[in-house]
């Protein structure tokens, strides 16, 4: 987790800082706007391109390392609405695993909040943003091997097991 913070989060951060650089203009706007507004964006394609990895790469991580942590800050509200949702907690977990588990090559399981303000489970490709389709991140588990071959090697459905014991919202 250490290097995964200080080495890759670090990295997708500093490549993002160097395509804002270019854009003085947009300095100004929030971050989760511009990945929303990506689309009619003036960046060039390759910029665009760019901060859709490493801009995704710096928002989903800040998520990841936000939501972990010593479980004494549950969020009894989310926990609810996510019963009511999905049944219970417990499957919720296994959905969320099954995505996590599915995800074929890098990315990311998430629980999100869509325009409708419905939680969906579902996961992206690479470090695409659930903010590139109008959907607002509440939990997200990064899969890519980096984030869990050191510890466990290929095994990630071990890996996502685990994950849940760190996560501090539920
Ligand atoms: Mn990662």
């Amino acid at each position: 987790m250490e290097i995964h913070h200080t080495k890759h989060h670090q990295a997708y951060t500093d490549k993002m800082n160097a395509v804002l650089e270019k854009y003085p203009n947009l300095a100004a706007q929030p971050l989760e706007e511009l990945m929303q507004s990506l689309n009619g964006t003036p960046m060039t394609n390759e910029d665009a391109t760019a901060f859709r990895n490493n801009g995704g790469g710096y928002l989903n991580h800040k998520l990841f390392f936000e939501i972990m942590g010593p479980k004494k800050e549950v969020d009894q509200t989310l926990a609810t609405e996510i019963t009511t949702a999905f049944g219970s907690i417990d499957q919720f977990k296994q959905q969320f695993s099954q995505a996590a588990v599915s995800r074929f090559g890098s990315g990311w399981a998430w629980l999100a909040r869509n325009s409708a303000g419905k939680l969906i489970i579902y996961s992206t490709t690479n470090q695409d943003s659930p903010l590139l389709e109008g959907n607002t991140p509440i939990i997200g588990l990064d899969v890519w091997e980096h984030a869990y071959y050191l510890k466990y090697q290929n095994r990630r459905p071990e890996y996502i097991e685990h994950w849940f014991t760190v996560l501090k919202l539920l």
